[in-house]
């Protein structure tokens, strides 16, 4: 007999829990025990709770939202946004079901929650993984304090697209970067103990594909094979499992004719099988249903047959499980062991974040009240800072000397509070961010005269989601004052690029150049004063030939989050020396997207320079700013790259040494990278991939031996055998500074 113990939760409530067993997976058996086919079923139902418990897309009315809460019919809810609706849908479940399952809550904790760090792919330019993990960290604590117990968060898809509008979600274009930044985002949101109050569940997302959509257009076809699948696009999912995020979410895409919803050898097959991951699969939102749409399943109770046989676990408002599973079950066309194991996986993770012990495990989380925000805002503006890629600094303009006495600030981004909180922002307030005018007023000594001229707007409009975006492309009232402000300045910094909501979810845009009147206004200003540094504010790489080409200084700014105009002025005014590199290729033109530095050689290779062969025969084919670029106020040299042996064996290693060497005046941080090139292979292989890469810092005059160590593992990759392996033969090493400037050396492999 199973003996029911119980356990009184904070708010007096039983939870009947089998205490006397210890090991959280005989705990889940004992209670899978107990659950009718029903309420298995109600655990893989994920309500959203923002607009009074009802969603769009599961066609359920309040009320029988929450009959089906109060009978256990449902395992999760999403957008419940404070402590008391919190509080009162996990009552409904504690004081009413049979079994009394308390809810999981998941909310987009994407970049911060109260206090806003920059984008994700903002973020990911600092290559700094303490100071990311630090800020999930944060974000977590900040959500789990408000009844958050769940993020979808890291979204790991790479991107290699700027068009596409969730570019700025993600780290960008390259599979290893990528996997660091996920590793540490979840350790972030996780702790190292899910059970804490303070530690939420983190998401890797989008299972799979979904950032390589054809066009750039938000959720477009994926047309990639099984090559470019495993070695792109899997590797930061797969450590991620490794990294045991608690729960991942699939795609909305259709990968090369299978909607990855439904698709079950990612599913069963590579994720719960090969990587014997234990965690639950939750979709996206209505994507269950969505495969009506594709052209994939007839009806709901289709679709649910379908995600289910190919391991979906749980399905986001899209009423597909709640109105399908059972029936399916009881006709034969779903086993019920599918059942059992996605309701498994489902309270495996409410075990492991200890919401049986405290269903309401907020009550013993810092309250909002008293957390130090300042100390939050404090890192927030040493994430910010560290993201922003100085890209030109022609006859050193920057820093920006004390003996400059008359500085204009111009631009429709300058004086915007808003903007640099970005999409996805989390509970951050409107308008809460310093503005880049506010962070270079504080900074200034002084005796500086620091002007404003708003110049334009950018005219957004209403910020809708999924709609046209309308630009103000006409009224150049502004200019005037802006040509007067800069006539008289001796330096100009002007803020321009794209407001939050020109990326984010559906806000795919086929122009990347600065959008409106803004490039109009740059060269009206520079015709008066050609000492300006423009200063990017924007969540996509962006076209800026005409900057890039006559503008003394670039840097690129992202949308920084609450700290922005600060961390912005930080660098501006030397106080912090810029150490950020892209994590995304920069086009010459939009035409040139998908746009990555790992790409194949093909038959007819060309230097990046040459026009024709596999380039264009209007430009060159190469990035203008290439992925891992970004200046510093220092300047580094680098030595060749030496190994310490020519060959290695499968079961050994090697050591690249490269000396680094600060030439410049001040002390700076170089982010030292580290390529390899797979020269003959039986699949062809990308001319170079990221493998490594060190943050040093270096006083002037000071060099360093920076030392990676090559292993069998760092080698191998999905190849014709369908296997990760290395595979004997010759390789180039390639060190430098950014994807671009490298040094070459070679090794060969014996086996
Ligand atoms: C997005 C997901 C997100 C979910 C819940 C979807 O539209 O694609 O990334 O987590 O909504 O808000």
């Amino acid at each position: 007999a199973v003996l029911i113990l119980g356990c009184i939760t904070a708010q007096g409530q039983t939870t009947p829990i089998q205490s006397s067993v210890q090991d959280v997976e005989k705990k889940i058996d004992s209670l899978l025990a107990l659950m009718t086919l029903e309420e298995k079923v109600g655990q893989l139902v994920l309500y959203n709770g923002s607009w009074d418990l009802t969603g769009p897309a599961s066609n359920l009315d309040t009320k029988q939202k929450e009959e089906n809460l109060k009978n256990g019919l449902v395992g999760a809810m999403l957008n419940v946004l404070s402590i008391e609706a919190t509080t009162e849908a996990q009552k409904l479940v504690m004081e009413n079901s049979r079994l009394k399952i308390p809810l999981l809550f998941g909310y987009d904790v994407i970049h911060g929650y109260k206090t806003i760090f920059p984008v994700p792919l903002g973020e990911t330019a600092s290559w700094d993984l303490e100071a990311m993990e630090e800020a999930a960290r944060i974000a977590a604590l900040e959500s789990a304090a408000h009844g958050v117990n769940w993020t979808f968060s890291p979204m790991i898809d790479i991107s290699r697209d700027a068009r596409w509008g969730r570019i700025m979600e993600g780290s960008g274009e390259d599979p290893y970067l990528t996997s660091k930044v996920a590793v540490a985002k979840i350790k972030g949101y996780q702790g190292n103990d899910l059970s804490h109050p303070h530690s939420i569940a983190a998401t890797a997302k989008h299972f799979a594909g979904y950032g390589l959509a054809e066009a750039g257009r938000d959720y477009n076809t994926v047309h990639i094979g099984e090559n470019e699948l495993h070695n792109t696009v899997l590797p930061p999912f797969k450590a991620a499992a490794e990294a045991g995020v608690a729960t991942f979410m699939n795609s909305f895409n259709d990968l090369d004719g299978t909607p990855a919803t439904g698709h079950k050898i990612l599913q069963r097959d590579i994720l719960k099988e090969e990587w014997n991951y234990d965690g639950f699969i939750v979709s996206d939102w209505a994507s269950i249903s969505e495969m009506i749409d594709h052209g994939f399943a007839r009806d709901k109770k289709h679709a649910a047959e379908i995600a289910m046989n190919a391991g979906s676990d749980m399905d986001m408002e899209g009423g597909a499980y709640e109105s399908g599973l059972v029936q399916l079950v009881r006709e034969g066309k779903i086993q019920e062991n599918f059942i059992d194991d996605a309701a498994k996986r489902v309270l495996r993770v409410k075990f492991k974040l200890g919401l049986f012990e405290d269903p309401y495990r907020y009550s013993n989380a810092e309250t909002l009240k008293n957390i130090s925000f300042e100390e939050h805002r404090n890192a927030s503006r040493d994430v910010a800072k560290k993201s922003i890629v100085l890209l030109k600094n022609d006859k050193s303009i920057l820093p920006i000397s004390p003996s400059v006495k008359n500085i204009a600030v111009i631009g429709p981004l300058a004086d915007d509070k808003d903007t640099p909180i970005g999409n996805w922002r989390g509970q951050g307030e409107e308008n809460s961010a310093v503005s880049v005018l506010e962070g270079i007023k504080r900074a200034v000594g002084k005796g500086v005269k620091v002007t404003y001229a708003k110049g334009a707007d950018l005219g957004m409009g209403e910020r809708s989601f999924l709609f046209p975006l309308k630009i103000n492309k006409t009224d150049i009232s502004g200019f005037a004052e802006a040509v007067a402000v800069a006539k008289k300045a001796e330096m100009v910094v002007m803020v321009l690029g794209e407001d939050a909501f020109q990326s984010g979810e559906g806000r795919s845009q086929v122009n990347i150049g600065l959008a409106g009147v803004q490039q109009q206004l740059l060269e009206e200003i520079y015709k008066v004063n050609k000492n300006i540094v423009l200063v990017l504010i924007n969540g996509r790489p962006m076209e800026i030939n005409w900057a890039a080409e006559n503008l003394p200084a670039v840097a690129v700014a992202w949308q920084l989050g609450t700290e922005s105009g600060n961390a912005i002025a930080d660098v501006l005014f030397g106080r912090y020396n810029p150490s950020g590199k892209l994590p995304v290729s920069f086009p010459r033109a939009v035409g040139q997207e998908p746009l990555y530095y790992n790409n194949k050689n093909t038959g007819r290779p060309s230097n990046p320079e040459h026009v024709t062969f596999s380039g264009y025969t209007d430009s060159p084919k190469d990035a203008l700013f290439p992925f891992g670029f970004g200046l510093s106020y220092t300047t580094f040299e680098y030595g060749e790259p030496q190994l310490s042996a020519n060959t290695m064996k499968e079961n050994e290693t090697l050591e690249v040494k490269v000396t680094v060497k600060n030439t410049g005046k001040v002390s700076g941080k170089e982010v030292v990278q580290l390529y390899l090139r797979d020269l003959v292979s039986s699949t062809t292989r990308p001319v170079k991939e990221l493998k490594g890469f060190r943050m040093i810092e270096l006083a002037p005059g000071e060099s360093m031996d920076v030392i990676f160590t090559i292993d069998d593992k760092m080698l191998q990759f999905y190849n014709a055998n369908r296997k990760w392996e290395s595979e004997a033969g010759d390789f180039e090493i390639l060190t430098g500074s950014n994807s671009r400037d490298l040094k070459k050396t070679t090794f060969s492999l014996n086996k």
